[in-house]
């Protein structure tokens, strides 16, 4: 038993991790006094996922440093701290090779979306940083969400470690929780199910599918969603209690509100077409944070008519928080993601069409345009969502994405068309004219070029 005692400098609280019978953890950890912690336990939660959580404390404001292996062949992990009344705040992230990852802004934490005693963090989020085998050290600091003060109080953190994807591919799960005034009774299988067409889409360019969806109406209570008062946490925690028990929501799912409209209740001003709950969002499916909402209001045209697409978008987009992304470029130009191949935006009048067709862009830069103009994620996107502990391992077929503009050389009378996603030279007709192909029909193209079409 010896040799689980180490010789730690002044502060340092080593936990250990897996495999101790709780005998030898109890009688070890008796051992080192300053610790005040129990043993950490670990769980096996699926094949390729297991998580350990460890006990800590928060003292004036700051935890422990506290200490912990990640093992060969993972190559992300989620932090999720567990408390009652703190924000917490990631101040040292040491990588087993001694640099602590928070200095220079390498690992960006920022607006992690906190609520009261819990938080998530994805390591990495940035393709320069890898999650390399050995021993990680953090420390976390707590101020009081209620008074500001700074904290003192015991907490738990789970550090969950998704195995390698062998294929680099993975699919998530989408659970749909449709409130009842958000989507007619009559019409939103329908709706959900184009919803969940695109949303697949999107993701399969970059290696993710979404391996099933299922859909559930539920009576919120509340149609619209205020975020800034607290209630939007009250109202998912209660969806969760509803559904959660009967599998309407599930583990190992993305749960997805589908609410008639998402508003903030000290600014009226702020009506954004959706909201994640987390950045990122926990893999535990019980927690306040595991949600996602879209407004179904900002996409309907007052007949019941949905723009799917448009809203498809916005949800793929809020996923895309959910598994640890950040926007492209923030409001204020000057915040960017940690992702070097995404395309930035400084000031409106200077934002490139790439800019504004990423899905992480937030609609701010739209200028009004159609959001489901946002369909494309980077290769680098693609690497940081596959590390989150939500996208189980699974074989994708990856889909190219929709192609905008046609860019084959074709000599008149032929032009360029695209056809079922695939461009070449086709006739051009006049939809207008008496006999406008000698052949075929006089059809438009998947960007409204008319050209004539084999029938
Ligand atoms: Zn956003």
């Amino acid at each position: 038993m010896q040799r689980w005692r180490r010789q730690l400098p002044n502060g340092t609280c080593k936990l250990l991790r897996l495999a101790l019978t709780g005998a030898l953890a109890l009688s070890t950890l008796a051992g080192v006094a300053s610790c005040g912690s129990d043993a950490p336990t670990t769980e096996l939660l699926r094949d390729d996922l297991s998580v350990t959580t460890y006990s800590s404390r928060i003292e004036g404001g700051l935890s422990e440093r506290i200490t912990f292996d990640i093992p060969y062949g993972v190559e992300s992990f989620l932090i999720e701290v567990r408390g009652d009344k703190g924000l917490y705040y990631l101040t040292e992230l040491i990588a087993p090779n001694g640099r602590d990852v928070i200095e220079g802004a390498k690992y960006t934490t920022r607006g992690a979306r906190e609520v009261p005693g819990l938080v998530d963090w994805l390591y990495p989020n940035s393709p320069d940083l890898f999650a390399e085998e050995g021993q990680y050290t953090l420390t976390v600091r707590g101020i009081n969400a209620f008074t500001g003060n700074n904290l003192s109080e015991d907490i738990k953190v789970l550090i969950y470690t998704p195995e390698e994807k062998p294929a680099d591919t993975c699919g998530i799960r989408i659970d749909f929780l449709v409130d009842d005034a958000a989507l007619g009774a009559e019409t939103f299988a329908a709706a959900v199910e184009r919803i969940y067409e695109k949303v697949d889409l999107n993701f399969r360019q970059i290696g993710i599918k979404v391996e099933n969806y299922q859909t559930y109406r539920v009576n919120m209570q509340s149609s619209d969603i205020n975020l800034g008062d607290g209630s939007a946490v009250s109202i998912v925690d209660d969806v969760l209690d509803k559904t959660l028990p009967i599998g309407a929501a599930r583990d190992n799912a993305v749960h997805v509100m589908l609410v008639r409209r998402i508003g903030g209740s000290d600014n009226p001003t702020f009506d954004p077409a959706g909201y994640s709950m987390g950045l990122p969002g926990p893999y535990a499916p019980d927690r306040d944070t595991s949600a996602v909402m879209v407004s179904t209001e900002l996409y309907s045209d007052g007949s019941g008519s949905l723009d799917a697409d448009g809203l498809a978008s916005s949800l793929t987009h809020e996923i895309g928080h959910f598994l640890g992304l950040y926007h492209t470029s923030e409001r204020n130009g000057s915040d960017h993601d940690p992702i070097s191949d995404t395309p930035e935006c400084e000031s409106e009048f200077t934002c490139t069409d790439e800019f504004r067709r990423n899905i992480m862009t937030s609609s701010f830069w739209l200028q009004g345009g159609p959001p489901s103009f946002r369909n494309r994620f980077t290769e680098a996107q693609g690497k940081v969502m596959r590390g989150h502990p939500l996208c189980k391992p699974m074989s994708v077929n990856v889909v190219a994405p929709p192609i905008e503009e046609c860019t084959l050389e074709c000599t008149a009378p032929n032009t360029c068309a695209v056809i079922n996603a695939r461009m070449s030279c086709e006739l051009a007709c006049d939809p207008g004219a008496t006999a406008p192909c000698e052949t075929g029909e006089c059809l438009s193209d998947d960007l409204g070029t008319y050209v004539c079409t084999p029938t």
